[in-house]
């Protein structure tokens, strides 16, 4: 926690706002559920004493919600009020996980969302659905994250291949530019990101009136030059004992990230 909130001081420093992401997924026991609780709860005050810019992001899998929906409810809804509390920005991101967890995880979004403004999905863009899913997200006023997906999914629920990827990731990114409120736009994918500098302002879309997400480490460069470009720039910052599967996804995106972690693991730099 501590090395995380120096490195979002850090990022600060440079003009990006962050999310913080405690990393874990799928536990199996309430115990377990709300020790994550419990961690974002500490997290929570560490920002607030710290005073740096950054809400946060989990995964509802890692506070119970693949064995007790009750339980996620209950931690989800402790983070939130706490984050209200003590936050200035009390936005907590719902992370989108495997496709098995699509529905639950946006049944449990709809459930608190009467309730809990202050928290919002991410869709996938490689999945067939979601600009469905953007259209409900659009119609209730949510705040989404769009990626282009993390998971191997079946060909009967996902198109695969960048540039089908990329263009269903356009296409919904319009659809959110259009109608969405403050959308978050989740890739390191130059060419994407071109595009949606271009196309923003003739969808009546402002630098301030959305952002773009990229992960802590991928492509700094680039984040740094959007920022002096005059947008908004968060960086997902993941920390935590619990990294192997997000290692694992980081690392089937892109084999040099496994060069990365290994020298790390070393001691080498
Ligand atoms: C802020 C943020 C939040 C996310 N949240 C979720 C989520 O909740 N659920 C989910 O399924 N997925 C999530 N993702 C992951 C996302 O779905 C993609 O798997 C990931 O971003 C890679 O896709 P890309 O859009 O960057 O494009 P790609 O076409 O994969 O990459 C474009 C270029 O970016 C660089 N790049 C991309 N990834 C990496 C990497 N890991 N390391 C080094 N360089 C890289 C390379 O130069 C590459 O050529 C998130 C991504 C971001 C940025």
């Amino acid at each position: 926690m501590e090395k995380a909130l120096a490195a979002v001081r850090r990022l600060n420093g440079e003009g990006l706002s962050c999310t913080l992401d405690m990393l874990g997924e799928d536990v199996g026991d309430r115990d377990a559920a709300r020790r994550v609780r419990d961690g974002y709860l500490e997290l929570i005050d560490r920002i607030a004493a710290s005073g740096v810019n950054a809400n946060l992001s989990l995964k509802v899998s890692a506070l119970g919600l693949t064995f007790d929906r009750a339980e996620a409810q209950a931690n989800f809804e402790g983070i939130l009020t706490a984050a209200q509390a003590k936050l200035a920005d009390p936005f907590v991101r719902i992370d989108m996980e495997g496709y098995a967890l699509l529905e639950p995880t946006l049944a449990f979004f709809e459930a608190l969302w009467p309730a809990h403004r202050t928290t919002g999905p991410v869709l996938q863009a490689y999945l067939h659905r979601t600009p469905a899913d953007v259209a409900r997200m659009v119609e209730l006023g949510v705040r989404v994250r769009l990626c282009k997906g993390a998971y191997h999914e079946s060909r009967d629920v996902a198109v695969r291949g960048h540039a089908a990827v990329q263009s269903h990731f356009m296409a919904c990114a319009v659809q959110l530019l259009r109608g969405g409120i403050y959308p978050a736009i989740a890739t390191h994918d130059a060419a994407v990101i071109g595009a949606i500098r271009e196309i923003a302002p003739t969808l009546g879309r402002s630098n301030d009136d959305f952002e773009f997400q990229l992960l802590y480490g991928v492509r700094p460069d680039l984040q740094r030059e959007l920022v002096q470009a005059g947008y908004r720039v968060r960086v997902y910052v993941p920390f935590g004992t619990h990294w192997a599967r997000y290692l694992r996804r980081r690392m089937l995106e892109r084999r040099e990230n496994l060069m990365f972690a290994l020298r790390s693991f070393a001691g080498g730099k």
